[in-house]
């Protein structure tokens, strides 16, 4: 079915699996096809061509689903386990994630549209990485001793601590930028802190997280605590935000849909976590080292086609060094080589689909109506595939929509300050967002002056979009609620019991 040019990857044969037959979803440990029948195209975004098919999942597939991880968490063996059983478990996910690492980096790069060279150097050992770091957690969930007074009982003695435990069925909903690590990073603590999963992969990318649902099996998951469904939004997402027996939702995606959530999310008041859009600051200082400051801002925007939440979308330079680091970036720019993800020269790859490459170029054209210029790029690319050539836009105004808003896209705006204090921190701000930025600079107490004066969840100094499952990541106002990752992300996932004894 798929077609692969003469320069790219041969595929592995375990690749052609998900693509010759149409993929099934994973539900209470079986495999299984939709109830209404019904299934939807993978698309190759380099192609614009159908690549597999997968099950689209509705509201009768969600409750089967739903139910089988309830019963999972009730009545065991998973929860039952000992937290080192546990660990191992989700330690060995990580093992197998290298194990097929070929495999799922091809998978990725065919469905997503990414290089192949970035999803074998970092989406998968990304995700290997993440679940190693959660394994470790599911023996150090501890509570605390807690010293208690009681003045209406003089004399009483107590014994009084705190219980860490799971939350129970978690929904969980990703996005398709990073279709595997977004999945890694919701499994991860889920599972080692001992709850159960119903997770619904992105329409637009479904083949890495069904991979990893086979590994889950392989790695002694047992049935029914993870259950992987496939589905567009409305039909498939909403019921699992809404269902009475998920105590738990964690969604990834964009502010809109993230207050769809929100109100889905009340009828039965679950936890909510949420890691929704930015349009993050990435600040130049005058006496920034512009060798290092060229390339980072460009990868700040650049890396994965700008399809990150954490993009550096508005660079902020100094006046003194504006048209020096603009030219470099968009030197930068012009030099990228766009192409299929599977061509292992590839460094830029098209968009994921149709609706994100209309949205993108969209923006382009707003951007231009409204008297922005493209320094570089501010056109599709070449080829039948969703191809973005990559952009920085400069004559940028404040109120302008490509200044504003997500683009979600390798398009960057470029505006000049003056002004550090007065200025770039109040324009920094200026945004209802709040998940990450960047600061350049060679000037230590600036850096960490600045970096505490930003309203974001993440602040770079002298680096850009550098992660690891160590460091909490998510965001300040309409970013989202609550951290993934690091030590912060089992508030997400556990419950704090209190317990009082009268001795
Ligand atoms: P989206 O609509 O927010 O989709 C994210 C996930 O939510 C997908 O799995 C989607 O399902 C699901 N979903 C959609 N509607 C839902 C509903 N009513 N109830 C429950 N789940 C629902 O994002 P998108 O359409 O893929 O992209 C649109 C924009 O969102 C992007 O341009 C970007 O600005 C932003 N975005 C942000 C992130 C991030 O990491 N923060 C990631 C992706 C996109 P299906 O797509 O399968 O139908
Ligand atoms: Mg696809």
């Amino acid at each position: 079915m798929c077609a692969v040019a003469a320069r790219e990857v041969a595929l592995e044969p375990n690749v052609r699996k998900w693509l010759d037959n149409p993929c099934r979803m994973l539900i209470d440990g079986q495999w299984v096809t939709s109830e209404s029948g019904k299934t939807f195209d993978v698309f190759n975004p380099a192609t614009d061509t159908v690549i597999a098919q997968a099950q689209a999942a509705d509201k009768t597939d969600v409750n089967k689903a739903v139910k089988a991880a309830r019963r999972a968490f009730d009545d065991g063996p998973w929860t039952k386990m000992s937290p080192a059983e546990r660990g191992r478990i989700v330690w060995k996910i990580g093992d197998l994630i290298m194990e097929y690492q070929e495999e799922l980096a091809q998978l990725e790069s065919l469905d997503n549209g990414k290089p192949i060279s970035i999803a074998r150097a970092a989406d998968v050992p990304l995700a290997s990485e993440l679940f190693q770091y959660m394994a470790g957690w599911a023996t150090k969930l501890n509570g605390d001793q807690i010293g208690i007074t009681v003045p209406y009982a003089p004399g009483a003695e107590w014994h009084a601590y705190t219980r860490r435990e799971p939350v129970g069925v978690c929904g969980q909903i990703i996005p398709w930028n990073f279709p595997l690590l977004m999945a890694a990073w919701k499994l991860g603590p889920a599972l080692a802190c001992g709850n159960t999963v119903v997770m619904k992969l992105a329409e637009e990318t479904p083949l890495s997280g069904l991979k990893l649902a086979e590994i889950m099996q392989e790695a002694g998951v047992p049935d029914g605590v993870v259950n992987i469904i496939t589905g567009f939004g409305e039909e498939a997402g909403a019921p699992i935000a809404a269902h009475p027996m998920v105590d738990k939702i964690a969604f990834t995606g964009s502010t809109e849909v993230g207050r769809l959530i929100v109100d889905a999310a009340k009828g039965n008041l679950k936890k909510v976590s949420l890691e929704l859009g930015g349009k993050s600051p990435n600040i130049v200082l005058a006496d920034a080292d512009l060798e290092k400051t060229i390339p980072g801002a460009a990868n700040a925007i650049f890396f994965n086609h700008g399809q990150c939440c954490a993009a550096g979308s508005r660079l902020f330079v100094h006046e003194s060094v504006y048209d020096q680091v603009v030219e470099g970036v968009a030197d930068f720019a012009r030099n990228i080589k766009l192409g299929p993800g599977l061509d292992p020269e590839t460094q830029m790859g098209p968009l994921v689909s149709r609706t994100q490459f209309d949205r993108v170029t969209g923006f382009l054209e707003s951007g231009k109506s409204q008297g922005a210029r493209a320094a570089v790029g501010g056109e599709r690319g070449d080829g039948d595939g969703y191809f973005v050539k990559p952009t920085v836009l400069v004559d940028v105004k404040d109120d302008m929509e490509v200044y504003q808003e997500e683009i979600f896209g390798p398009v960057v705006t470029a505006s000049k300050f003056s002004d550090l204090d007065e200025e770039l921190i109040k324009r920094a701000n200026d945004t209802v967002f709040g998940l990450a930025s960047g600061i350049w600079t060679q000037d230590i107490g600036k850096a960490h002056r600045l970096a505490a004066k930003i309203r974001a969840g993440t602040v770079w100094v002298n680096c850009y979009n550098i992660f690891d499952a160590a460091l909490p990541f998510g965001g300040y106002k309409q970013s989202g609620w609550g951290r993934e990752m690091g030590e912060q992300v089992l508030n997400n996932y556990t419950e704090c019991k209190a317990v009082t004894v009268s001795l």
